[in-house]
């Protein structure tokens, strides 16, 4: 169920713009390029419905999120170049979704892990454009792997 006003069905359901729209979908989980700062190429992956924890995922759920990850993680690798693919989850604020985003450490990146991640969010969102054209890439990676 869709839920006017919830940012992840307000997204997913085209109420508000994501650069570049869908990048991919399971039955259970949507794709689209993250809108925080995680940088160009970083991607959410969010249950379509609303869920508050990860030891509560629906069995189907639970059963295609390990190959999905293994798929939006291999596309930043292998689609966009990066290095290393970086994954983090919280869900903190209602209405929920469990959703984790997927983000590539380039191999021009100085810095790993945390120290990466402050510096990433000291810069903000990325660029419209840029989020977008990454976006593009990843759906057309995934289709022709
Ligand atoms: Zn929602």
């Amino acid at each position: 169920m869709s839920v006017e006003g919830c940012l992840a069905c307000d997204a997913s359901a085209g109420r508000i713009a994501v650069p570049g729209g869908m990048i991919a979908e399971t039955v259970h989980w949507h794709a689209d390029h993250c809108i925080g700062p995680f940088g160009v190429g970083a991607v959410v992956v969010k249950t379509k419905e609303h869920v508050e924890d990860l030891w509560r995922l629906p069995d189907g759920a639970a059963e295609e999120l390990g190959p999905f990850l293994r798929r939006i993680s291999g596309a930043i690798v292998d689609g966009l170049g990066a290095e290393r693919a970086y994954l983090t989850m919280w869900v903190d604020k209602p209405p929920l979704h469990v959703h984790m985003v997927v983000y590539p450490r380039w191999p021009s990146d100085e810095k790993r892990g945390w120290d990466l991640d402050r510096e990433r969010w000291a810069g903000g969102p990325p660029p419209a454009a840029e989020a977008a054209e990454a976006a593009a890439r990843l759906r057309d990676f995934l289709r022709h792997p």
